[in-house]
């Protein structure tokens, strides 16, 4: 018994010995994981199945795609709020932001962007009911809702004596249109476009064009030139290769522009 027990020990430890990666140099754990911060109710780029702790999305697996290209044994997805994305990025606690973020000038100062990697632009979705709002204009003076910290949330509160409400994730501004506690929501057309497809499309529906475009870039931590070239190589590749427009086919079922 005792033999066993010593024996078994002695397995465990051999496998911890491995799983640590002993004796291969010194490279240090943390350079092996490659931590990507997102904010998971933005379907089809991030989210969490019902009942299911994975993200998924087409974000998800761009970036799990592009730490393999670059050599990382593993891609950890961090959960947090958007408005929470970019300073963890320059305080150091992730490597990379894969939030379906557009590239604005305005973040560029404080961030490094990829290379675009989706075109995407915002639109308007109101109640089924609603035969009163068909643009921008018509959102002067009504409630809207966005989530914090977006470019939809900027656009809606561009408009004139509107009631802008933010909220931390895009599920709670859905909802509060349901509820009729705001008369429009602002958010992504992709995004919108998927929860209606997904019975959205029993209470809302959209108004108007896609307001002017927007580019999604994975962001990384400003002054960091050297990560940013990797990831853009990285990205180059897969478009090359192929993976880009198998991952952009099995989320959007159409060729990649
Ligand atoms: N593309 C929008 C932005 O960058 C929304 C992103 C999001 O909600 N995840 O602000």
């Amino acid at each position: 018994m005792k033999k066993l027990l010593i024996l078994m020990m002695t397995v465990i430890a051999a496998v911890a010995m491995l799983a640590a990666g002993c004796g291969g140099g010194d490279k240090k754990e943390s350079a092996k994981v490659f931590r990507v911060g997102t904010e998971p109710t933005f379907a089809p780029f991030e989210f969490q199945e019902e009942g299911s702790k994975e993200y998924a999305g087409f974000d998800m697996d761009l970036a799990r795609a592009i730490g393999k290209q670059m050599g990382y044994e593993k891609v950890e997805i961090v959960n947090m709020g958007f408005d929470a994305l970019v300073p963890a990025l320059n305080a150091g606690n992730v490597d990379m932001v894969a939030a379906g973020m557009s590239i604005t000038e305005e973040r560029q100062k404080s961030v490094n962007f990829s290379d675009p990697y989706y075109t995407s632009g915002l639109i308007i979705m109101v109640n089924k009911d609603n035969d009163t709002i068909k643009s921008l204009k018509d959102l002067e003076g009504k409630r809207i809702a966005a989530q914090i910290g977006t470019t939809g949330d900027n656009k809606a509160r561009s408009v004139a004596n509107a009631v802008v409400t933010s909220f931390n994730t895009n599920t709670e501004a859905a909802m509060e249109l349901t509820n009729k506690g705001v008369d429009a929501v602002i958010n992504d057309s992709p995004v919108v476009g998927y929860y209606l497809a997904q019975g959205g499309n029993k209470t809302a529906k959209t108004v108007g064009d896609v307001m002017e475009a927007e580019k999604y870039g994975l962001a990384m931590k400003k002054g960091n030139d050297q990560l940013t070239a990797d990831v853009n190589k990285a990205l180059a590749e897969l478009k090359k290769n192929g993976e880009y427009d198998k991952l952009y086919q099995k989320w959007f079922g159409e060729v990649s522009k």
